[in-house]
């Protein structure tokens, strides 16, 4: 494993060379797969605030059609797609007379992903994202992955084809982003652990018997991250730390006893990497997604943000405190997952997708999310379903395998 290719703008590469000058600096061309999430929309803030650095090609979205018409319009987009084709008439006649180009289906999606492009930031949510920025990775494009199930469901076969296509990845999750920049700061054979901090979610003080009553509402209000619904209900399991563990390994050279997970309430502090030395060399920042974002967006440089500047006086306090596996077993999950290594990471992951949406329509209780994973994986471990997953299409075949499996515990 290395550190992930290290962007570079090459002026040959054609898109460069086509790419209207503004001030001699190149207008990179940028599209958002999941523009309307919060994620995408936090990256178009970054793109409308830069003035005129960024010109957008594609926008995409799922089903919300008219979010994604208004945002193609605002951003001049050369082309917006809805994956769900019932939504194409509705974006097709909002965007008419734009000369924006409307498209929709799985298949414009991934020609979508695959437009030229400097940029393209992978922010759709769950495995729904792979086959579309596998597509953009396979035109060598730089790829700001927010997507963290390309790494965790798909890890392998996603860094292999990173490196045979010469993609640039970048990560956007915040602890991420953290550690990419301060591995930096030395070799990876001196680095002794990487630790990921978690703010340990709405239910950090709760008992376990206070967790069998939690409702969604509660679920969903995350105390310091403002996200979509998927990864704050991760965040309140604390699933969404281990998927995390699972994204570091793929991206960072450790072993997966060198990743470590360490509770910080006031998400200032994002990740911490400790070296042979003895020195730990940690990267803060307010909890706000358009810093990390921004940084894929303008690597090797910087760019402004609005995001909160931080007065440590005024915040006075930081806080540390160990992850408690017992009370949030997910983590648990997801170390056995990264151990077992193959298919498990990817049944893990459709597994808690499952549960999740069936929490979010309250057809099951908050900690019956993490048993549903639970039982999923001994049932894939018993159907034989723990195979290598070396390829996208073998881990779409499991994908597509654990959700049967999840769906059928979840109804009996
Ligand atoms: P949101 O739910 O806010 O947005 C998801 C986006 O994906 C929307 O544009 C949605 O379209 C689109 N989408 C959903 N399902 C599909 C599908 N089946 N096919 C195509 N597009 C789809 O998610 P977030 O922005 O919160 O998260 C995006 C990714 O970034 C996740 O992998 C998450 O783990 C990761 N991430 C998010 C962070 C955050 O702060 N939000 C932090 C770090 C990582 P539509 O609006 O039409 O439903």
């Amino acid at each position: 494993m290395s550190l992930p290719t290290v962007a570079t703008c090459d002026p040959e590469r054609p898109e460069n060379a086509s790419a209207i000058r503004r001030g001699g600096e190149p207008v990179r061309r940028i599209s958002v797969l999941g523009a309307t999430g919060s994620i995408g929309t936090s990256t178009l803030d970054i793109v409308g605030r830069s003035g005129g650095q960024f010109q957008v090609v594609a926008l995409t979205a799922n089903t919300n059609a008219e979010q994604l018409a208004e945002l193609a319009k605002r951003h001049r987009a050369e082309i917006a797609v809805v994956a769900d084709p019932d939504q194409y008439q509705v974006l097709a006649t909002a965007l008419a007379g734009t000369g924006i180009e409307a498209a929709a289906g799985a298949d414009a999606l991934d020609a979508a992903a695959s437009m030229p492009a400097d940029c393209v930031v992978a922010a759709i949510v769950g495995a729904a994202g792979l086959r579309p920025t596998f597509a953009a990775v396979r035109q060598g494009r730089r790829v700001a992955l927010a997507n963290k199930e390309c790494l965790v469901s798909a890890g392998q076969a996603f860094m292999s084809e990173v490196e045979r296509c010469g993609s640039e990845l970048l990560p956007v999750d915040s602890e991420h982003s953290a550690a990419f920049q301060t591995l930096l700061a030395a070799a990876p054979e001196t680095i002794d652990a990487i630790t990921l901090t978690a703010s340990g979610g709405p239910f950090r003080t709760y008992s376990k018997e206070q967790l069998e009553n939690v409702t969604r509402a509660e679920a969903l209000a995350h105390p310091t991250w403002s996200m979509g619904a998927k990864i704050s209900i991760d965040s309140a399991t604390m699933m969404n730390k281990g998927l995390e563990l699972i994204e570091a390994w793929h991206l960072f050279p450790v072993t997966p006893e060198q990743l470590k997970v360490l509770v910080h309430p006031q998400s200032i502090v994002h990740c911490l990497v400790s070296y042979c030395d003895g020195s730990v060399l940690a990267q803060m920042a307010s909890p706000d997604m358009r810093t990390p974002i921004s940084l894929a967006l303008a690597w090797p440089g910087r760019m402004p943000t609005p995001t909160k500047r931080l007065y440590l006086a005024e915040i006075a306090t930081l806080t540390f405190e160990a992850a408690d596996e017992d009370r949030f077993p997910a983590l648990r999950l997801a170390r056995e997952a990264m151990a077992r290594g193959g298919a498990a990471p990817a049944i893990l992951n459709a597994a808690n997708e499952v549960a999740v949406a069936a929490f979010l329509e309250n057809r099951i209780g908050f900690v019956d999310i993490v048993k549903t994973v639970a039982l999923c994986c001994e049932s894939a471990e018993k159907e034989g379903l723990m195979t290598k997953c070396d390829t996208l299409s073998e881990v779409l075949g499991v994908d597509a395998a654990a959700r049967c499996l999840a769906a059928a515990i979840i109804t009996h």
